[in-house]
């Protein structure tokens, strides 16, 4: 695979590439006092300048010294949205007379271009695929919106405040799932992006490309850019043992403590990369002539979400907290022969109360020894 040095003022020329095989690009802007992710036309709609201060519960833009446009790390919103949308139409039942007609919904077929996809948000993506496509079922919408994807990814210049990928071993270099990856230097009166390939489809849009061919001084740069922000990461998943860690803890007092803060509200799941519940609903005109069924996102801490019968199967605050994060750290190793959680960090910043996973497991580590 190649790479190649652009300057600043030859970024366009990646928009107008992607836009020119017509795919519609989707990627970082600000909408909202946060970094969203949504459709792009250049890179004038980028975060340009702009950084994300994170801590638990908190989240908040700030301004940077320079005109960066990947200076941030992820904000609520990830790729999950676009390929796995929060509400989809499934078919619809048409009534005339005593006749129903059952129509299924059509998916759109989009050719995406993602620009701006770090590491991790890679890592999630694969998870998911595992989901959608690698585990018996195929699910069609997740594989028309994904199988034409042209990923651009990027190396992390900053850590986010709640960033743990390096424990997760996720990033922040990208390293499988990009067509083209790049890396954004500026040092030395220079601003330039470090472009490598990463598939066929890559290596021929950068073949188009100007700019000059990568060297070792430009892939050092790379290695210190990358090493630069995972030192910069405050926070460690304790990852050894952890599926056998919380499976013999199920009892354990932590959960309980926990229940106390946790306000039910939903908000990890929905910002977690790769959380995939969902629900079904119906809803029929106002004339009865037409019944909808969609499928919405839906969430383990909601009450209803077990109920089997009527009744929910966890019925507690606790309950749904030790589901969630057995779920995301130990039985999804049996499920999908990984972690479920890619260290983002989503869930700690949209935690209204600030909860911090890494935090609970490391709560529950700690009295190891000490209750047996
Ligand atoms: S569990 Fe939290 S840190 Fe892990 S992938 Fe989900 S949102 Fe990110
Ligand atoms: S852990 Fe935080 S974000 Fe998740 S449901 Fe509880 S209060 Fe909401």
């Amino acid at each position: 695979m190649s790479s190649k040095v652009l300057d600043r003022s030859d970024i366009g020329a990646l928009f107008d590439a992607l836009a020119g095989e017509g795919y519609r690009i989707l990627g970082p802007t600000v909408r909202d006092n946060a970094i969203v992710y949504d459709r792009i036309d250049g890179e004038e709609d980028l975060p340009v300048g702009w950084t994300d201060i994170q801590d638990g519960g908190s989240y908040r833009l700030q301004r940077r010294d320079d005109n960066a446009l990947f200076g941030y790390a992820v904000g609520q919103h990830s790729w999950k949205e676009m390929l796995f949308p929060p509400r989809t139409e499934l078919f619809r039942v048409e009534r005339s007379n005593a006749t129903l007609r059952f129509v299924p919904t059509a998916v759109p077929e989009v050719r995406y271009a993602f620009i701006g996809v770090r590491a991790c948000e890679l890592a999630a993506i694969a998870i998911q695929d595992r989901v959608f496509l690698g585990s018996g079922a195929v699910d069609r919408t997740y594989q028309t919106a994904r199988h034409e994807v042209f990923m651009v990814g990027v190396n992390c210049m900053v850590a986010g405040g709640t960033c743990f990928c390096v424990s997760m071993g996720t990033g922040p270099r990208c390293s499988d799932g990009y067509d083209l990856v790049l890396t954004e230097v500026i040092a030395d009166h220079r601003h330039e992006f470090v472009l490598e390939s990463g598939s066929d489809k890559g290596e021929d849009l950068l073949a188009r490309m100007p700019g000059r061919p990568a060297g070792p001084d430009d892939h050092d740069q790379v290695d210190r850019t990358v090493a630069r922000t995972a030192s910069q990461m405050g926070r460690w998943m304790g990852n050894e043992g952890i599926k056998e860690l919380l499976y013999d803890n199920l009892q354990h007092p932590r959960w309980e403590e926990v229940a106390k803060r946790c306000l039910a509200c939903t908000n990890c799941t929905l910002v977690c990369p790769t959380c995939f519940c969902s629900t079904t609903e119906d809803s029929v005109s106002l004339d009865s002539a037409v019944a909808t069924r969609s499928r919405r996102w839906d969430s383990c801490f909601t009450l209803d979400f077990s109920a089997v019968h009527g009744v929910p199967v966890r019925s507690t605050t606790k309950d749904r907290y030790r589901q969630w994060m057995t779920h995301k750290l130990a039985s999804w190793y049996d499920q999908f022969g990984s972690s479920g959680c890619v260290g983002c960090g989503r869930c700690i910043t949209w935690c209204p109360v600030g909860i911090d996973i890494t935090e609970e497991v490391a709560a529950i580590r700690a009295t190891q020894g000490v209750m047996a």
